[in-house]
């Protein structure tokens, strides 16, 4: 493990375009469970509440799933050593961009800049009806659903439900970035969730090593991965950095 991670270290030292592709497994360390395996929340919740149809229809039922997980449960969690890293990372130049398929704003909070929401993000809701963004944070979530201060209309959260399509820009800006990449660091994803999948085999193709951070491997371990790193990625992470000190 020593050996891989210096490696890794080597080639994150070494690259003029690195570019990390994260997903739901880096949030765990903060206490944000994945959605899927033994203790992913699709064992406790029904997925239907975020299908696009489901919730214009059942529209009380699946906003009060949505204030208990993504408000009042992932709104408590902080960014943990391995969201520090990657901000560690790009402050030292050493990382051009973080493609995100989190939409719990812990990159941000960590001091990340250059973040690409892939689904989107839990700290903004859009109304539904005349598009308006707002600040998550100055909703008021006590009586629901929650609508728009200027026509009423009923609010959505700014992540993307089952059956809506990916944000336009960051869908744009991750493929680029992908392409651009000449080390793309692939951390806590399962690689099952179609568009953001293909990014790492992207980056791939365009000439980039894959390093990868899980507690197990992933559909891209055996398929596309030059260095395989198991473990923790707020345990491993940090030992990366303090391997550019
Ligand atoms: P996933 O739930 O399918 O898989 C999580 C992956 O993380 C697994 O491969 C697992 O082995 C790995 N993992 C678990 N703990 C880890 C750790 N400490 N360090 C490194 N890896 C670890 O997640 P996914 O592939 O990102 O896809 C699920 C979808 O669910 C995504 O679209 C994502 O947006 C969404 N989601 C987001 C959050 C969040 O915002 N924090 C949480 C749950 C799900």
């Amino acid at each position: 493990m020593e050996r891989k991670i210096k490696e890794a270290t080597e080639l994150i030292k070494n690259s003029k375009h690195a570019v990390a592709f994260t997903g739901a497994g880096i949030s765990v360390e903060s206490g944000i469970p994945p959605f899927r395996g033994n203790d992913g929340l699709w064992n406790k919740y029904d997925p239907i509440v975020l299908d696009i149809n489901y919730f214009h229809t059942n529209t009380n039922e699946a906003w009060e799933v949505i204030r208990e997980l993504f408000y009042d449960f992932f709104g408590k969690a902080k960014p943990n050593p391995a969201h520090v890293a990657l901000a560690d990372l790009e402050k030292k130049g050493l990382l051009k961009a973080i493609i995100t398929q989190n939409i719990d704003n812990l990159h941000q909070a960590a001091g990340s800049k250059l973040v690409y929401e892939f689904h989107g993000t839990a700290s903004t809701m859009v109304c539904t009806k005349c598009k308006k963004k707002h600040n998550s944070s100055g909703i008021d979530l006590k009586i629901l659903p929650p609508t728009c201060n200027e026509c009423t209309g009923l609010l959505k959260p700014d992540f993307i439900f089952f059956g809506e399509g990916i944000p336009e820009q960051a869908n744009k800006l991750s493929f680029k970035a992908a392409e651009q990449s000449d080390v793309f660091i692939v951390i806590g994803t399962t690689g099952e969730v179609m568009p953001a999948s293909m990014l790492p085999s992207v980056a791939e193709k365009s000439g980039a090593k894959i390093i990868e951070i899980n507690t197990e491997p992933s559909n891209f371990t055996h398929q596309i991965t030059d260095i395989f790193l198991e473990g923790k990625a707020g345990e491993i992470l940090p030992r990366i950095i303090s391997g550019l000190l």
